[in-house]
């Protein structure tokens, strides 16, 4: 019997713009909209960067605290988890930021070079350990599969479906066991030339295929358990 799947919703990210959807989210009530719509379609997770209201990315701490503290009120019980990597260019003390407001995670991007098979790191316990399959490294079932095995037994696991790839790795994560993460972040389109028009739209698509694929929804609950949070 598998463990519930947790599904993260990246809303945000630091790259894409309005340009590239016009649902992406800059401003406070934007990111609650955003969050919102992810939260009530079964997100358990929500994975947060910040903009000004122009959309420039900024990682500045009292920016993340209206933020995170907005997102909390209209989605009593979600797990928050605000970004470490900010945008490129960005110092390590400008990412570091929000970790300063004592969030229940944080993110730490790890990107494991295939062609290094010897550098494969081990999983930071407390952290959620996020898997590049991007680049150099193609986001294969097999792929998938070796990056797996490299982490300890039983250790929760998340995928991330990146662009192009992103619905068969996600469905991919379902099936072996694995958590998901979706969200304008990764992906805006729920297929071929059809782009979603909320985060929610994207994380019901996860709903429905784990329905189909034998694996129930993690409550916000259920996820810091599974999670070792609780
Ligand atoms: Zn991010």
């Amino acid at each position: 019997m598998m463990e519930k799947l947790i599904i993260t919703a990246a809303i945000c990210g630091a790259e894409v713009t309005k340009e590239n959807s016009p649902a992406i989210p800059y401003t406070v009530e934007e990111m609650v909209r955003e969050a919102k719509s992810a939260f009530e379609a079964g997100a358990a997770v929500i994975h947060v960067h910040v903009r000004e209201d122009d959309g420039t990315p900024t990682q500045d701490r009292e920016r993340f605290r209206v933020v995170l503290d907005a997102i909390k009120e209209a989605c009593p019980g979600v797990i928050l988890i605000p970004s470490t990597g900010g945008a490129v260019g960005m110092t390590a003390e400008e990412r570091l930021q929000p970790t300063e407001l004592f969030p229940e995670m944080a993110t730490l991007d790890t990107v494991v070079n295939m062609a290094n098979k010897g550098e494969v790191p081990g999983a930071p316990m407390q952290f959620n350990f996020v898997l590049g399959v991007s680049g150099c490294t193609p986001a294969t079932v097999g792929n998938l599969d070796y990056l797996v095995k490299q982490i300890p037994t039983g250790s929760p696991w998340t995928v991330t479906g990146v662009g192009r790839g992103a619905w068969p790795m996600v469905a991919a994560g379902i099936v072996m066991g694995g958590n998901v993460r979706v969200g304008f972040e990764d992906n805006i389109y729920l297929e071929k030339g059809h782009k979603a028009a909320s985060n929610g739209e994207l994380v019901e698509k996860v709903v429905r295929l784990a329905k189909e694929l034998g694996r129930e929804i993690a409550t916000p609950d259920e996820a810091r358990k599974i999670l070792s949070l609780a």
